[in-house]
């Protein structure tokens, strides 16, 4: 058992601490936010994320996980401190590093022995050095201290499995002695285990995101090429699937990549690529893709509906995906919008992202109860985020509830044939 804080309660933060105290260390999560906080110590979980409630529940029982405001006590108590704080973009597209700097200086303050100083928040290369110079430079009296690179690669919707069960942990640190105690602290995880220098460590997380959503834009891409010509994507990705050096993963078109991580880290790359002098113009190919497909995604609502002006819209999800709340650049909030922006009266549901969007989108659409309630007198209705309860609705009670039975499914996830055959007009993507 070791004793750890994690500085930065979010959707890393959260469950980086519940899942080392499942992996049986003793966890303090702090965070600035107090009414976040609070809510915590109530077993009360700010976000949707799967098994993650229970987790937290069970640890604040046993006494493993506790929550806190006080960084300074939370460091001075642990072995392991672990900074999992936002990293936005800033005005250039760069990745805003004030808040992991701001608690470098915290720590720098708190120490009071050697503790191993984690960074998992995405961060530009070098980072790990500067967060180093910090400390060294505002700690009050002098103690040992390393700080290691340990970027996070979970996947909101599944992020407790992806934590407990990673593909990899990759280390990145100059210090054999921060190596030996991160290999231990991560002992009950059974995954391959890279161990590199920090600045290899900070490139691995980047290069990992852009070129996943390298394969989304790609994909879409070729969508819209299918589309024109004829081809099926589906069958397209499937055949390239099967080239081990290809995969299926990641080869499903539909209105791009959102999410809190990968346009702000491909953003973020291309920052790092500009700075160090090289011209990464197949990255910004991959934004450009990514815009103009949410784009096509409205052309194509507009095609169907004949125009938009005065025409009820129903959205279903609003999610970046399924199985989660988030909605930070999510692509359907951007449909949404320019939805809204051309002239049609949208209404939306999704099943777990309401109280998010209702911040984000205000009056600008209505908001419905449920499923039903979207598809009510609907012109079009529009499906955005691969929700799984989308895909068993009642389509009859659907056609009935509508005005015109037009099917717009950015996600590829319903049927057409049944569709077809019940008597809704079907759009899928690239098919
Ligand atoms: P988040 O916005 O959900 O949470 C960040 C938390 O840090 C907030 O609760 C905020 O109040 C807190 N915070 C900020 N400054 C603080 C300070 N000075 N002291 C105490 N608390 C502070 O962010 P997130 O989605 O968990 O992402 C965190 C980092 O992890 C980012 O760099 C992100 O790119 C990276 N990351 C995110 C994911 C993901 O799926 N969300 C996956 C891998 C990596």
């Amino acid at each position: 058992m070791r004793k750890c804080s994690v500085i930065g309660t979010g959707y890393v933060g959260l469950v980086t601490g519940a899942c080392l105290a499942e992996l049986g260390h003793q966890v303090i999560c702090v965070d600035k936010d107090e009414e976040k906080i609070e809510m915590l110590r109530n077993a009360c979980i700010p976000i949707y994320e799967a098994e993650l409630e229970s987790l937290v529940r069970n640890h604040l029982e046993s006494g493993k996980l506790d929550f806190s405001v006080d960084i300074v006590e939370a460091v001075r108590a642990s072995e392991f401190v672990f900074i999992t704080v936002d990293t936005p973009s800033d005005e250039e597209g760069g990745a805003d590093v004030g808040n992991v700097e701001e608690v470098a200086r915290q720590i720098a303050i708190s120490l009071n022995d050697y503790k191993v100083i984690v960074n998992k928040s995405t961060v530009p290369v070098g980072t790990t050095k500067r967060v180093e110079r910090i400390i060294e430079e505002e700690m009050n009296e002098y103690h040992e201290f390393d700080v290691v690179s340990n970027p996070e690669f979970l996947r909101e919707g599944t992020a407790v499995f992806d934590f407990l069960k990673p593909a990899r942990i990759v280390i990145g640190s100059d210090s054999q002695k921060a190596i030996m105690l991160m290999t231990e602290l991560y002992r009950g995880i059974d995954a391959p285990l890279l161990v590199t220098d920090p600045v290899s460590a900070e490139m691995i997380k980047y290069a990992s995101n852009a070129f996943l959503a390298t394969k989304v834009s790609y994909i879409n891409a070729i969508s819209n090429i299918c589309e024109a010509v004829g081809a099926d994507v589906r069958e397209v990705a499937l055949g390239m699937g099967y080239d081990s050096r290809i995969g299926f993963e990641f080869l499903k078109p539909g209105p791009g990549f959102g999410g809190s991580c990968f346009p702000k880290d491909c953003r973020a790359l291309l920052r790092i690529a500009k700075d160090s002098g090289y011209d990464f113009k197949l990255l910004e190919g991959v934004l450009e893709v990514n815009r103009e497909q949410q784009e096509k995604m409205v052309e194509k609502i507009e095609r169907v509906a004949g125009t938009l002006k005065g025409k009820k819209v129903g959205v279903l999800g609003l999610a970046f995906k399924a199985n989660t709340d988030d909605i930070r650049e999510s692509p359907a909030i951007r449909i949404v919008s320019m939805l809204a922006e051309r002239g049609a009266l949208v209404s939306v549901y999704d099943p777990r992202a309401m109280e998010n969007a209702k911040h984000e989108l205000g009056d600008m659409v209505m908001f419905a109860s449920d499923s039903y309630d979207v598809a009510k007198d609907a012109d079009v209705l529009v499906l955005l985020t691969e929700w799984d309860e989308f895909k068993w609705l009642d389509f009859l009670k659907v056609k009935e509830l509508m005005s015109n039975p037009i099917v717009v499914d950015t996600r590829n996830c319903l049927d057409p044939v049944v569709l077809r055959k019940i008597g809704f007009v079907y759009e899928g993507v690239g098919r």
